[in-house]
């Protein structure tokens, strides 16, 4: 059986073959225990791991002892919340952050509430965006952190980063951010955007699963975050565990390749993403594009269909592997909470597919994927009727 075409880059992506190469040797050869100073097999794995670091440290305009290995923008979020709400255990805190974050962000701050953390949830507007005022307005006293992602993983939107984090500043709040689908696609320089704590995962990127990263600003002001496992003290003790060295290896490479093929990737992606919009816009009546019409992911294309059956919605789409709202939203029968707080009725949150372009993806591709979508509309409405 032919394997459908690949449209799903905001869930995942394939790992780049470079990425693989980087990571083979330490799969192999170079096996040693990155914390192993007695001999040449640890310190060939250290000095891999430090020079992923001030690679990715790069990236961000940050310096090198300011990014830590994680297993993900998961344990990112986590480990950025948690290990910073823990410093205020004793007095009544609070939290601010938006309707439409992932669920590693919305989960961890739903835990702390059961442990008496006040949560402000922002809401968007109809693009998707947090505006900065609310943010401003919904600062108080006892407000310790503020965490609004850099771009949503379902509709695409850019939020006010730099905006936001002016505000956190001028406020003395601390200032979080997931940049799991943003890391590798926009410039990030944490000192001009105010960002405390940054959250990057190597799946978006065409590197490996299970690997990511955490910047944790180290002065103007100092962030201290409480680990949240104990161990042998690796990552400054914040998060122990023997280093995950290919993987931390194949992340670095697959952030060294993102910035070096950016200019023209971004270019060819936007092309496509166009082509894409307004192919489906201009013979589609009932298509409406889900978040902001410029300010959004070059990579990421989400349309809701008015007045067509959900039930009959999305047959017709095989040979496409695309998702009907995100990845982890999709199996589960709720409509997608990121959609509902755009303004989407039930319904027409299920008619909702959610495009992602990548590396691979060909104009070709991007055709195919455009008439079976007006296809299965077209179908969908008859039997709709
Ligand atoms: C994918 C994603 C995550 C989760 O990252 P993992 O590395 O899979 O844990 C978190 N936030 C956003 C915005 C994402 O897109």
């Amino acid at each position: 059986m032919k394997k459908p075409i690949y449209l799903d880059y905001n869930a995942t992506t394939p790992l780049d073959s470079a990425v693989l190469e980087a990571m083979l040797p330490f799969l192999k050869e170079e096996f040693g225990n990155a914390s192993s100073s007695s001999h040449a097999y640890g310190w060939e794995a250290s000095r891999a791991v430090e020079k992923s670091r001030k690679l990715i440290a790069e990236i961000l305009s940050a310096k090198k002892q300011e990014v830590i290995f994680t297993s993900g923008a998961t344990e990112s979020n986590n480990l950025a919340i948690l290990g910073l709400m823990a410093n205020f255990r004793n007095s009544r805190s609070h939290i601010i952050t938006s309707k439409i974050e992932h669920k590693a962000v919305l989960d961890v701050v739903k835990y702390l509430e059961t442990t008496g953390v006040e949560v402000t949830q922002l809401e968007v507007n109809k693009y998707g965006q947090v505006l900065p005022e609310q943010v401003k307005n919904s600062i108080k006293s006892n407000t310790r952190l503020i965490s609004i992602m850099m771009a949503n993983n379902e509709i695409g939107t850019l939020q006010p980063i730099t905006e936001i984090g002016q505000i956190a500043k001028q406020h003395g709040v601390f200032f979080h951010t997931d940049a799991a689908q943003s890391f590798g696609k926009i410039e990030i320089d944490v000192d001009k955007m105010g960002i405390d704590l940054l959250s990057i995962s190597g799946h978006k990127i065409y590197g490996p699963k299970g690997v990511g990263a955490l910047y944790i600003r180290s002065e103007k002001p100092k962030i201290v975050i409480q680990p949240q496992q104990f161990g042998g003290g690796q990552e400054h003790n914040i998060r122990p565990g023997t280093l995950n060295v290919p993987g931390i290896v194949g992340l670095a490479k697959a952030a060294e390749l993102m910035i070096n093929l950016r200019n023209d990737e971004t270019f060819r992606i936007k092309n496509l993403q166009k082509k894409l919009i307004n192919g489906v816009l201009e013979n589609c009546p009932q298509a409406q594009l889900n978040g902001h019409p410029t300010e959004r992911l070059c990579n990421n294309v989400s349309f809701s269909f008015h007045n067509l059956n959900a039930d009959v919605f999305s047959l017709g789409l095989s040979g496409l592997a695309i998702s009907s709202g995100s990845a982890c939203s999709s199996a589960m029968a709720a409509p997608s909470y990121v959609l509902k707080a755009i303004g989407h009725s039930d319904g027409l949150a299920r008619t909702t597919l959610r495009i992602g372009i990548g590396r691979s993806t060909t104009e070709e591709d991007i055709e195919l994927c455009m008439s079976k979508i007006l296809q299965m509309v077209k179908k969908s409405q008859e039997i709709s009727i």
